[in-house]
């Protein structure tokens, strides 16, 4: 694709990368037919191709965002399909990240909308505030008919009063600074991403997570000062915030992997570990010593499946007869590329384990877009579900949070993977599944 860009434009970073992904597209379509908004929607304003000319011509022209670029961009999931079926290699997702930190800079959002995206911005990356508000949610759920109206404001509402869980665990101890020895003898010694969202939600992930690594041999260090990864922020174009947060991480692990050493970092919640991952690209410009460190972070970040395929997981219990509906998140088949080592790794822990037709196709979750664009995520989660109750399974099993909550609430068990790999090498069984499958454990 052509770009008029001027010598001074490229002489702004974030343009000249942008200007670079634009290059590379030949704006052949085929990302269209696996884009879920274009699917849902039909208008090619809402498939990647059309996005990608609505970013140029904004970035070109230099002007403020206006209304239709925002509707549109707001409507894009940042699933990443279209980077896995374009077959030009176009970066789509640092170009839409440039995209959103533009509108945020040049576009006057409706004074609701502001408060809500601050809102959510500053909350759910703060785990004691996020508790809190999911408290009060959970309080207001069962009067969520009384919010009156149809308008995007009610909408929302409900979604986020209806997302909330019924009881909020308690906190877990594990998530504390601190390090977790390895039992026996020591093979690694990682870092693991406690997290923000997750650790409120759903506390006995990072449970199952320590327990299999340390029982594995693996030292696991929650270390001081790492929380957020900055996806929340980053995704709703909040740049520094989500900078910030990403640096405070970046500079906690360095001095892990300069100090004691680090083997890896692990991340169980893959919308997170597609953020950590780029932390590379994301501090480019920024001073070497700080670009170097977020490079080595960004290299030594593992998605917990990726680290047990290579660390010789084995069951130690029989094999439960269950047949695992396997929800492949966006960010960990789009985003990370991360497509057979969760199957893999569950068909050995003793599980049948089935697909899901559409599985390319987003379940609606994507960060804060079930609350910010409840209608469309509603029918992703919806038509995500039909596929999944087709295959029959006895439960769901995924590895990242949001979809976990997105699906979870229906019929069957939603469990992340990482839980069902720890119950099958001696750890206890999951929560959401002790109901359903009570003698089988
Ligand atoms: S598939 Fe790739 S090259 Fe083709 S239009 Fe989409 S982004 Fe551009
Ligand atoms: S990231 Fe997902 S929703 Fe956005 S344009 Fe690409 S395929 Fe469509």
């Amino acid at each position: 694709m052509q770009t008029l860009f001027t010598p001074e434009q490229l002489r702004d970073p974030a343009i000249a990368s942008s200007n670079q992904i634009l290059r590379t597209c030949v704006h052949c379509g085929m990302c269209t037919a696996t884009c879920p908004t274009f699917q849902l929607l039909g208008d090619e304003l809402d498939s990647p191709r059309g996005r990608i000319y609505l970013i140029k011509d904004m970035l070109e022209t230099g002007r403020p965002a206006t209304e239709e670029v925002v509707r549109h961009v707001d409507r894009c999931l940042s699933c990443l399909s279209c980077m896995t079926t374009c077959p030009s290699g176009v970066n789509y997702m640092h170009l839409v990240d440039h995209a959103r930190a533009y509108i945020e800079d040049t576009y006057q959002r409706p004074f609701a909308e502001r408060v809500l995206r601050r809102v959510l911005g500053a909350i759910i990356p703060r785990p004691w505030l996020f508790r809190l508000a999911l408290m009060g949610a959970g309080v207001a759920r069962p009067f969520k008919w009384l919010i009156p109206g149809q308008s995007m404001l009610a909408q929302r509402l409900r979604a986020m009063v209806s997302l909330a869980p019924a009881t909020v665990p308690p906190a877990s101890a594990v998530e504390t600074p601190q390090v977790h020895p390895a039992i026996g003898l020591r093979k690694a010694r990682v870092a693991l991403l406690a997290g923000c969202a997750q650790q409120v939600l759903s506390p006995s992930i990072n449970e199952a997570t320590i327990r299999l690594l340390t029982r594995l041999g693996v030292e696991v260090v929650v270390a001081r000062e790492a929380g957020c990864c900055g996806s929340l922020n980053h995704h709703m174009g909040q740049h520094d915030a989500a900078m910030a947060r990403a640096r405070a991480n970046i500079e906690a692990w360095s001095q892990e992997a300069e100090g004691q050493g680090l083997d890896a970092i692990i991340v169980n919640a893959s919308g997170c570990g597609t953020t950590i991952k780029d932390y590379g690209f994301m501090f480019r410009e920024a001073p070497a010593a700080l670009a170097a460190k977020a490079a080595t972070v960004a290299e030594l970040a593992r998605d917990i499946t990726e680290f047990l395929t290579g660390f010789g997981y084995a069951p130690q219990r029989e094999a439960p007869g269950l047949t695992v509906a396997y929800h492949s998140a966006c960010s960990l088949q789009h985003g990370q590329r991360v497509t057979t080592d969760p199957k893999t790794l569950l068909s050995r822990a003793g599980f049948r384990v089935v697909e899901p037709a559409e599985g390319h196709l987003c379940c609606g979750s994507a960060g804060t877009y079930n609350l910010l664009q409840p209608v469309i995520a509603t029918q992703l989660r919806d038509r995500k579900l039909a596929n999944i109750r087709r295959t029959r399974p006895d439960l769901i099993a995924a590895g990242n949070i949001g979809c976990l909550t997105q699906l979870g609430g229906e019929e069957l068990p939603v469990v992340h993977t990482i839980e069902l790999l720890d119950w099958m090498a001696g750890g206890p069984i999951p929560l959401s599944l002790a109901g359903p499958l009570a003698g089988r454990g």
